[in-house]
């Protein structure tokens, strides 16, 4: 499994940013991939890493892509116009490369919707404005102008992406369960699906148990994948799809006034806002609703409309537990009001125990709520392939299986994770994630108090938003 090749991609191959993640993929694509290493160039402004690049003989191209320079450079790259882009940086826009991917006749994939530098900070745009749902909003318009053109997969690493994959096989195992026959065929199909289950919402949830033996030093933001990408998202508005069954908007809660409406924003930010939620290692624990593509993509694929109503719709959003030295991290800056000087990612070599539990977290249904998901070991990851912990062997993997869906599917026009064929994707997957478990839990977010003080606590129905939200 670990040596067995998937797909060929016919002409240039171009990675931007060599990262954390970049670093990590790369390994997987000389595994399972078969490609021109005369053609294969990385873009990435830093050196930090070029030995790298050296020691497998790829070439390191070594720029900043900018708004002036991105088209001339990579069209430099591409001069028959074949291939794939795997854009895995930062401050690079997304949706400029879409554009020029098809304007050149070429693949492309990339982790997050990611604008050129300004968007995050320093922004004069509206807080509403500077969510990813006008961000979605752009890409799937656009996509409408290229339908069979190359593809292009937006926004797959684990999340948003593999969590995509697995939220598909969570509601085949729990239509198992409860005895419900299910062949969903098609996205209306899996909708009435989940619509058929009762389920009421969905949180990504994630904890990331990962240590390092030196304690983190006052002064330095230390994470387990990019920090710049983390706090970008973590400083956006909190953002959440908004499901049918949610009787009120919790405080500070605003709908978007364009658009299909499936999603929610609150006006702080998500790196400071904290739900109840559950995962298999701890049990019930806090995590933060950071914006993600997922949070929309997913209740807008499942929503089920009854001419121009939504008759369902579930409420879906991350729910995030960083490793201990990024909650330290963010907890030193929000009271400082400002980022640390330096800045740190835990390599697989530093972290001495502790691993990644990801996974889709569905709630209201006849079994109460059931968390589906990778749990992997930093130790297994780096037994698995080097350069990387559990955090990035599950977002790596799953751009591994983009790239192989991509080149065996070359003209689907844009698409996301929820839109791909999640058995393909996740057996090209699997044997990176670890162990893939299915857990029940009777655990609801109106159980288990420390003393009892005044919430907006609804009794009557559990699984309101308003339950989770810890303010
Ligand atoms: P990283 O910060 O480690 O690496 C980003 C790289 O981009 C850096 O090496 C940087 O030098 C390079 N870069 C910066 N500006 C550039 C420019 N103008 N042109 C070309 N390269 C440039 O980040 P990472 O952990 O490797 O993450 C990479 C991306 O993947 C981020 O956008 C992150 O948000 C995203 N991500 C997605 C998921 C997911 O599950 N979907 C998970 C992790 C990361």
């Amino acid at each position: 499994m670990l040596n067995q090749r998937h797909a060929r991609i016919e002409g240039a191959l171009v990675m931007i940013g060599f990262g954390s993640i970049g670093r990590g993929v790369l390994p997987l694509i000389e595994r399972h991939i078969d490609f021109d290493r005369s053609r294969f160039t990385v873009i990435e402004p830093l050196a930090d890493h070029a030995h790298i690049l050296r020691d497998h003989g790829i070439r390191h191209l070594q720029v900043a892509l900018t708004e002036e320079n991105f088209a001339n450079v990579l069209r430099s790259l591409f001069p028959t116009g074949q291939g794939m882009i795997v854009n895995l940086s930062v401050d690079v826009d997304s949706i400029e490369l879409m554009k020029l991917a098809q304007e050149m006749g070429v693949q492309y994939i990339d982790t997050v919707v990611e604008p050129w530098p300004g968007f995050y900070f320093g922004s004069s745009l509206p807080n509403a404005d500077r969510t990813n749902y006008p961000l979605r909003e752009r890409v799937r318009e656009l996509g409408k102008a290229y339908v069979g053109g190359p593809t292009a997969v937006s926004c797959c690493g684990a999340n948003p992406g593999m969590v995509s994959w697995l939220l598909k096989e969570a509601l085949l195992r729990l239509a198992s369960d409860t005895g419900v026959k299910a062949d969903p065929k098609g996205r209306e199909d899996w909708a009435r699906l989940m619509q058929g289950l009762g389920v009421k919402g969905i949180h990504v949830a994630e904890r990331d148990t990962q240590v390092s033996a030196k304690a983190k030093p006052l002064g330095v933001f230390v994470n387990t994948w990019s920090v710049d990408g983390l706090l970008s998202e973590g400083y956006q508005p909190a953002e959440l799809g908004w499901g049918t069954h949610e009787k009120k908007l919790p405080p500070h809660g605003h709908a978007f006034d364009h658009g299909p409406g499936y999603a929610i924003w609150i006006d702080r930010p998500g790196a400071d806002t904290r739900v109840r939620s559950w995962c298999p290692d701890v049990g019930p624990q806090f995590g933060y609703v950071i914006t993600h593509n997922e949070a929309l993509s997913i209740p807008d694929y499942y929503t089920v409309w009854e001419g121009a109503k939504a008759v369902y719709r579930p409420t879906c959003h991350y729910a995030y537990h960083p490793c201990n030295d990024a909650i330290l991290s963010l907890h030193e800056m929000n009271g400082a009001g400002k980022r640390q000087p330096e800045q740190h990612i835990l390599t697989a070599e530093e972290i001495v125990a502790g691993g990644d539990d990801l996974g889709v977290f569905l709630y209201g249904h006849a079994k109460g709520a059931m968390w589906y998901g990778s749990r992997l070991s930093c130790e297994e990851a780096r037994r698995l392939a080097p350069y990387q912990n559990a955090t990035g062997m599950q977002v790596t993997s799953a751009v591994l299986a983009a790239m192989v869906w991509a080149a065996e599917n070359p003209n689907e026009g844009f698409v996301e994770a929820d839109e791909m064929d999640h058995v393909r994707c996740l057996e090209v997957q699997r044997p990176y994630l670890g162990s893939i478990e299915c857990h029940y839990t009777d655990w609801t977010p109106i159980q288990n108090r420390i003393n009892s003080f005044a919430e907006d606590r609804d009794d009557q129905d559990p699984w309101q938003f308003t339950n989770f939200l810890a303010v």
